[in-house]
């Protein structure tokens, strides 16, 4: 029996403003600079790949951004999104802690990102942008930038990472139903690409490669502009929603967190769920400890260096301070598309840095098994990304158990596993491993850095 006690809010509680976490950093961020110049790169220079829009949001420090009323309009098809109490699980653990976790696979496209992918669309839109180019890795975000551009009426054109291209034709699907175009990365199409399979022509692809594809057809189009879907400052802005609603949903639980836990792959799932309550706690108010959970074959957090580096395998982005494993690192081909990012996002990297992030790393086998315990529990099987922090929450909880302690963790369930279900054919049949991180791979990569000087 699965009495599950839900935590909903009404249409009224959408949130009206954005949060930015810049307005309560400790310390600014590092500039984003000029990848040819190495100069902080100006709004003007933003503007051949982004709408004026976005760019004001990511160079803002205001606290508070109104989300404009045509944003709200859509997301109040599925938001406020359902924070659930996992009592089942909690059950299932014999665990004295509380776990919450807020779902996000209620979106039309099943995960967090339409929550950016709408405010991106309609930022382009209102400045006249006809075609909007993307990079997808499990196909997530690629989705929900194909349902933005159907109901703002935008071109979509999606680079999606080879591997994931061929593992998931349901995705791609997806996207063709909402009239996006999508191809294979590494392609033909561009020059970055056909660089890459010239050198390897087995290439399984890479989000750093699918960047560069799209990054390069937006420069050269007045009429098109380029649009991504994590790692920046504006899409980190746009997941707020998640944390501002949860803190409404915990407080009509009567509950705060103690921890809060996401899922990173570019990181805005989970500073969407973290930042408002960090904010708070950077304000003066109560500590949270925030986990943010990789996967060991790609451990940017974990293993990264700290450093000024692309976003992309080509080098035409430009460049942020971040954890990175190297631009020219290709993750290993395992399921987790959409953890498959070799930077991190800079706000992410820079609080890691200061201290007040604690990043984790989990190999995919156990997160797979936590993720099934998960569903059988709660009834909602969790996308494979979602499953690295599902991974942690159960680990905070067992260790509750050992030390009797009833602490209160949240966690973000970025997405449902609907359109990853041959991961879990693969993972059910035994055919998924470990894939430990390629330690010389990284160190090749990590070798070349630029040098800023
Ligand atoms: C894309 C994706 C992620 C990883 O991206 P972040 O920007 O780190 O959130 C995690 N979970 C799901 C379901 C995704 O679609």
């Amino acid at each position: 029996m699965n009495d599950a006690v839900k935590y909903l809010l009404d249409e009224q509680h959408l949130p009206r403003f954005w949060y930015n976490i810049n307005a309560d950093l400790p310390v600014p961020l590092d500039p984003v600079l000029h990848p040819g110049t190495q100069q902080p790169i100006t709004a003007d220079e933003l503007s051949v790949i982004f709408p004026r829009g976005v760019i004001e949001q990511e160079m803002s420090t205001e606290r508070e951004i109104e989300i404009p009323e045509p944003v709200r309009e859509v997301l109040r098809q599925w938001r406020p999104s359902p924070l659930y109490r996992a009592r089942q699980l909690e059950k299932a653990l014999n665990t004295p802690a509380k776990i919450f976790y807020k779902y996000e696979g209620v979106s039309p496209t099943g995960s967090h990102k339409a929550n950016s992918a709408i405010a991106q669309a309609f930022y382009n839109k209102v400045e006249g942008v006809k075609r909007i180019t993307t990079e997808t890795g499990a196909g997530q975000w690629g989705s929900s930038l194909a349902l933005a551009g159907s109901f703002f009426d935008l071109e979509i054109l999606v680079y999606m990472v080879k591997v994931s291209y061929h593992q998931k034709p349901y995705r791609r699907a997806f996207m063709e139903t909402f009239g996006a175009q999508c191809i294979a990365s590494p392609s033909d199409t561009t020059e970055s690409g056909r660089a890459i399979l010239a050198e390897h022509p087995d290439s399984n692809g890479s989000l750093g490669v699918a960047i560069s594809e799209a990054v390069e057809l937006a420069a050269q189009r007045d009429d098109t502009k380029y649009a991504l879907g994590s790692v920046l400052n504006h899409v980190l802005l746009h997941q707020s929603v998640i944390g501002l609603e949860a803190q409404k949903q915990m407080e009509m639980a009567d509950a705060y967190p103690d921890m809060v836990i996401g899922c990173t792959g570019g990181g805005s799932n989970f500073a969407g769920i973290a930042f408002p309550f960090l904010g708070e706690q950077l304000r003066g108010g109560r500590k949270v400890e925030l986990i943010a959970v990789e996967p060991s074959a790609c451990p940017t957090l974990t293993k990264g260096t700290f450093a000024y580096d692309f976003g992309d395998t080509a080098h035409l982005t430009p460049l942020c301070k971040m954890y990175t494993l190297g631009s020219s690192f290709m993750p290993p081909g395992f399921h987790t598309g959409g953890l498959r990012y070799h930077g991190m996002a800079p706000q992410i990297s820079h609080l890691a840095k200061l201290g007040y992030i604690t990043p984790r790393s989990y190999n995919q086998l156990e997160c797979f098994a936590a993720g099934i315990q998960f569903a059988k529990a709660e009834g909602i099987i969790p996308a494979p990304e979602a499953n690295h922090a599902v991974r942690a929450a159960i680990a905070e909880a067992e260790q509750c158990r050992e030390t009797g302690e009833a602490k209160t963790i949240l966690f973000n369930l970025s997405g449902h596993g609907h359109f990853d279900m041959q991961a879990y054919i693969d993972y059910l049949g035994g055919k998924l491993q470990d894939i430990t991180y390629a330690e010389d791979e990284i160190a090749m990569a990590l070798a070349g850095l630029p040098s800023i000087g």
